[in-house]
């Protein structure tokens, strides 16, 4: 244990916080079983007093994930640890995460309450939490800017009380590396019982400084971190787990630590994460972003194998993502293509591999190199979509600078194939309506994204869409050369995710 950082992730809880990042259950259960697969070692699924969706979100997620631990979020209060143990009690190992504000400004403005009152609330919740299960984190909220003194009396009494956790949150994104490092060696110093607990620690990114803080104060002694899948999170976000597994991973010398994460399935969790939140990840973010290895382009590739780690801190493949910027050609095989995919994380099965191939060819028509993130995207894009209960057939459009955009829609639906046409303000506008005309459902789309997935005019455009049906929203998404299609497809595949809810 001495050796290994316990790696917390919280995407599904404070990630899932950030502005249009919502999720609904089997969003949150699919997230949760691929956090599994990485090896996270604690899923924070939730907040269960804070809606009823959470709850259960919580609840579903604890019956199904079995190798790591969940963890559930409650206030010092008692129909808050009340609901988080009732959502958390089915996980094979269940943690309560208890927190209570300590900073002068959050307990005199927020809490309306003196120190004397928190110190007592913060040990009664812990020592509530703790008749229930033995697994109990406490965070004092706003750590970063508590008076230090106070700091270390919280502490102290909520290890007495039985957290075996003590999470030393920077709520505001608030603190710099070298004083939140020394801020983990005083607690260490100064806490009498802080032997018994483990020292955590969840830092935000609004200075840019999450990652930065979190492993300062690893450096200083703390032993578990608390990030989310591509640094997702309220505002700017929190410190991003692939940054700090992968620093700890390639700056050994400094760390001396491992972590139980399977690097080689971070791409392809940053990739779910992406699609199910509708959050597109940046091309220049460490680690996962489409550019984060991209000095090798341009390379011959024979040349980029021998000069490789002259300018390479790590391997792309290492944390799944493409070996070479050159992988797949028009006369590449299913083998090739199953060995490829098998390499980027999705094992798929035979009927899957089928239809991959079949998109695979077909875009390798189009497009002289097919890159991983392409690959990616035509994965994600065939198996990961809901069950087709409204499938493209065709479209047709007319569109130009001097005439009304119209276009024609040929839809499966239940066997049968519907067509109908619509004019609209441009050609994506006017292929949408027709599919209302279709389907006859008129959904509120809240968001659309186009991205490139590579460069070049023959790129993959991808399109992201956020929609509304009555209290249900959803993130779809497509891919193709021709954006239009892209745009009808993310646009069925978020209609056909709604219309699976029911
Ligand atoms: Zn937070």
């Amino acid at each position: 244990m001495k050796d290994r950082i316990i790696i917390f992730d919280t995407t599904l809880r404070d990630g899932e916080q950030s502005p249009g990042a919502s999720l609904n259950n089997k969003e949150k259960l699919e997230i949760a079983k691929q956090l599994e697969t990485l090896r996270v070692d604690i899923i924070e699924a939730g907040f269960p007093i804070s809606s009823e969706g959470d709850f259960d979100a919580v609840k579903t997620i604890s019956k199904k994930v079995k190798k790591v631990s969940v963890c559930a979020l409650a206030r010092a209060v008692k129909k808050d640890i009340d609901a988080a143990y009732n959502a958390v009690k089915y996980a094979k190992k269940p943690r309560i995460h208890v927190f209570l504000a300590t900073s002068k400004i959050h307990m005199k403005y927020k809490l309306k309450k003196a120190e004397g009152e928190i110190l007592k609330a913060a040990a009664w919740g812990v020592k509530y939490a703790k008749r229930k299960i033995k697994d109990i984190e406490f965070s004092p909220e706003d750590a970063s800017r508590t008076d230090k003194k106070f700091l270390y009396q919280v502490l102290e009494a909520v290890i007495d009380a039985g957290a075996t956790t003590v999470n030393i949150p920077d709520t505001v994104g608030y603190a710099t590396p070298y004083e939140f490092g020394s801020l983990i060696k005083d607690i260490k110093e100064n806490v009498p019982n802080i032997d018994k607990a483990v020292i955590s620690v969840h830092c935000h990114n609004d200075l840019g400084l999450g990652v930065s803080n979190s492993l300062a104060a690893v450096s200083g002694g703390a032993r578990q971190v608390e990030c989310t899948i591509n640094g997702l999170g309220e505002r700017a976000g929190n410190a991003s787990l692939e940054e700090i597994v992968m620093s700890i991973a390639t700056r050994k010398d400094i760390f001396k630590f491992k972590t139980n994460v399977k690097k080689n399935q971070i791409y392809k969790t940053s990739r779910l994460v992406s699609k199910l939140t509708g959050m597109l990840v940046q091309p220049n973010k460490a680690i996962v972003g489409a550019n984060a290895f991209a000095h090798e382009a341009g390379i011959h590739q024979d040349g980029l194998l021998k000069e490789r780690r002259t300018y390479e801190i790590m391997r792309p493949e290492d944390v799944g993502f493409k070996e070479t910027k050159l992988v797949l050609g028009k006369h590449s095989g299913r083998h090739a293509l199953r060995a490829r995919l098998k390499k980027l994380g999705y094992t798929l099965s035979d009927k899957e591999i089928e239809r991959a191939f079949t998109r695979f060819k077909k875009l390798a028509d189009k497009k002289k190199e097919v890159f991983d993130e392409d690959l990616a995207t035509i994965v994600e894009d065939e198996i990961g979509t809901a069950s087709e209960i409204y499938k493209l057939i065709s479209f047709y459009i007319l569109s130009g600078n001097k005439v009304t955009p119209s276009a024609t829609v040929t839809l499966k639906h239940e066997g049968k194939t519907l067509v109908a046409n619509s004019t609209g303000d441009g050609p994506v506008d006017a292929c949408y309506k027709a599919v209302e005309k279709i389907t006859g459902e008129k959904p509120r789309l809240l968001s659309y994204n186009l991205n490139a997935v590579t460069a070049g005019k023959d790129a993959l455009g991808e399109v992201a869409v956020r929609m509304k049906i009555g209290k249900e929203e959803m993130n779809g998404r497509g891919a193709s050369t021709d954006v239009v299609e892209a745009s009808l497809k993310a646009y069925l595949d978020a209609l056909n995710r709604l219309k699976s809810l029911n």
